[in-house]
């Protein structure tokens, strides 16, 4: 079994941050130490929330006792998101650090959460800016959306092709892997939802059914889902199918129930054996 320290927020209502990525990776058979960056009511897309941001120094602090325990040499990759204040970003790259020395294997896997197209930026001041100057070149995986992959290579995309390069772009200042959770390219096919990844030697791409919606959280659901595949396959391409394969059949049964949250607990099957399979191909 694989342990993952993830470092993101939490939402008592919904499921964003940890509250959207803890169960699926424990439904996925991985153990989780979450570590909380703000305990919020609910996710910020509704306007309006209620809750504390966790101070740097007690986060750092919770990790120190993980630490004590002697249990950050059993972690096997550290997931981090939502940072709350940009204090937190140190506090994730400290830790980041500190499991790589209990165990020089350990992954890190930082999503960007900064921001999404249509929604511009929701991180506070400082964040964008230490996502792109310190967490690129400290992570071994980035996740970051269309609108975060520009902010971070400081320019757009149009086609297809532009897109993976910004990709390898981005990979070429740290992280080995880079996918792009939710790739929009003029010269693609609009009624499709596509997602790449690239490392050091291949690109893939893989493509679902755009569902006429939104869904908050689904960017955490999707960075933990693809380390889930990812540790248990270490196959680029298959995990980038299982992922895009488990996504979408949750998001498809949300979009059934008419709900405004992800529906994990109720269609938890996905997560195990969804519905709908996808395949990436080599670009
Ligand atoms: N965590 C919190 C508290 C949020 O409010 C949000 C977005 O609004 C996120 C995480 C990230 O959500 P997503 O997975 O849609 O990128
Ligand atoms: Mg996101």
């Amino acid at each position: 079994m694989h342990n993952v320290l993830s470092i993101q927020s939490a939402v008592a209502y919904g499921h964003a941050g940890n509250s959207s990525a803890t169960f699926p990776l424990q439904r996925a058979g991985v153990n989780v130490y979450p570590v909380y960056t703000v305990t919020f009511s609910n996710h910020t897309g509704y306007g309006s929330w209620r809750g504390p941001m966790i101070a740097a120094s007690d986060v750092a602090d919770v990790i120190t006792g993980i630490d004590e325990r002697g249990a950050l040499a059993t972690v096997d990759a550290v997931l981090a998101g939502y940072l709350g204040s940009a204090d937190v970003g140190q506090v994730v790259l400290d830790a980041a650090a500190l499991v790589k020395s209990r165990n020089p294997e350990a992954l890190f896997l930082a999503d960007p959460v900064m921001g999404d197209v249509g929604r511009g930026f929701f991180a506070r001041p400082g964040i964008p800016e230490f996502f792109r100057d310190h967490v690129v070149p400290a992570a071994d995986i980035m996740t970051p959306n269309l609108f975060e992959l520009h902010y971070l290579v400081g320019h757009e995309t149009t086609t297809l092709a532009e897109v993976a390069d910004a990709a390898r772009e981005l990979r070429d200042r740290g992280p080995g892997i880079v996918v792009v959770t939710s790739v929009v390219a003029s010269d693609a096919q609009d009624d499709l939802l596509r997602m790449l990844a690239v490392d050091a030697d291949q690109a893939w791409l893989v493509e679902t059914p755009m569902l006429d919606r939104h869904f908050v959280g689904s960017g955490d659901l999707t960075a933990a889902t693809f380390l889930a595949h990812l540790l248990r396959t270490g196959d680029l391409g298959k995990t980038l199918g299982a992922t895009a394969s488990v996504v979408y059949s949750i998001l498809e049964q949300t979009a059934i129930s008419g709900e405004a949250e992800l529906q994990l607990v109720a269609a938890q099957e996905q997560i195990v054996n969804p519905v709908n399979e996808f395949t990436a191909h080599r670009l």
